[in-house]
């Protein structure tokens, strides 16, 4: 399939580009840049030995994206150009609203003027809020608590009315719980802006020596041992999950959560990290971060059932590439 990958120059995006190529894709990828490099294609296409053709275009030009379509006869999109940072969007909610609002506004508008109805939308389990249950399945009651997940799930609800207003879109969301490591071969990662907001990049950047130590958001939490747990999923996985979505495309709207179903805390993520790279993190436990769910975690059986998809990998994979492209990073090369 010829397909659109928009922010495939991002963290999920350039892992989601290496797996389409591989799978025999034809890859189009537009980007603003905002928050990558064209560089991680550079890599992409070095990992798969494919080419990938380019556009530097911003999802609020529409014109400019139009001009995209126009060149290429586009099958299917997949849509990951978004902003994400939680605590930005409350501090700029405008910026995400506009952001992620008008540019996915803009996607489906030139995608139906050239009648390509085929799209994987790139969501996140922020949208569940504090969930009232765990596992979470799909069905469970959407309340994000933050402007980031109101975008997401605004965007689902736009996407549900298109496609009640037209029975020949075709459509995923994927709702992604906590997407961490990088690919196996150390080229492609995570490239976090000043101090990084989540957990693993945090701790590899303590782990190199460019941060002090890892300060655990409370250890008061109803759980084990008192500190948060999520659903932690390998990119690489992550970015399968879309390829097995792209191929399994049916009329409606179809939701997944693509995560592994199974929880770690903070202190078993750290005590993973170590033990698979032989490090030692230093710790201190600080206050609550304001809207932290106490647990977390995917029941991933729809995506199992209907997508044929798993995640493979486990939180040693994870520790370990993350790791890896950690230090590949900090050798000037990332
Ligand atoms: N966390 C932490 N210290 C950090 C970053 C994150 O203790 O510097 C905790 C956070 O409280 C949460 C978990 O790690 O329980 C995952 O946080 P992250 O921001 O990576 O993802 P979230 O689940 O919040 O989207």
């Amino acid at each position: 399939m010829k397909v659109l990958v928009t922010g495939g120059a991002g963290y999920i995006g350039s892992h989601t580009c290496v797996e389409l190529l591989k799978a025999g894709h034809e890859l189009v990828v537009v980007d603003n840049f905002s928050n990558s490099r064209v560089d991680s294609l550079e890599q992409v296409e070095k990992i798969a030995g494919r080419s990938v053709r380019i556009y530097d275009v911003d999802l609020l030009e529409k014109e400019k994206l139009a001009q995209v379509f126009g060149e290429h006869s586009i099958e299917a999109v997949i849509h990951l150009a978004g902003f994400k940072a939680v605590g930005e969007s409350v501090e700029f909610p405008l910026k995400y609203y506009r952001n992620n609002l008008i540019g996915t506004l803009n996607l489906c508008e030139v995608m139906s003027e050239h009648e390509v109805y085929q799209l994987v939308f790139s969501s996140s389990a922020c949208v569940y809020g504090i969930p009232k249950q765990t596992p979470v399945p799909e069905t469970a009651n959407l309340q994000a608590i933050n402007p980031y997940g109101n975008t997401k799930r605004m965007l689902e609800d736009m996407l549900e009315d298109l496609s009640s207003s037209n029975e020949n879109w075709r459509v995923a969301v994927l709702r992604y719980f906590n997407p961490v490591g990088a690919h196996p071969s150390g080229l492609i990662g995570e490239e976090p802006k000043g101090t990084p907001n989540n957990l693993m990049p945090y701790i590899t950047q303590v782990a190199i020596g460019q941060l002090p130590r890892l300060s655990i958001f409370g250890d008061d939490y109803d759980t084990e041992d008192g500190t948060c747990v999520r659903d932690y999923i390998h990119v690489v996985d992550l970015a399968q999950g879309h390829v097995s979505a792209l191929e399994h495309l049916s009329t409606g709207v179809h939701t997944y959560n693509l995560g592994t179903g199974r929880g770690y805390s903070v202190y078993e993520v750290v005590k993973a990290f170590e033990e698979a790279n032989a490090l030692s993190i230093p710790v201190q436990v600080v206050e609550r971060r304001p809207g932290d769910a106490a647990v977390s975690y995917a029941d991933p059986a729809k995506a199992e059932r209907e997508l044929g998809w798993r995640a493979e990998k486990g939180i040693f994979d994870m520790c370990q590439d993350a790791w890896r492209w950690q230090k590949h990073r900090q050798g000037g090369n990332g």
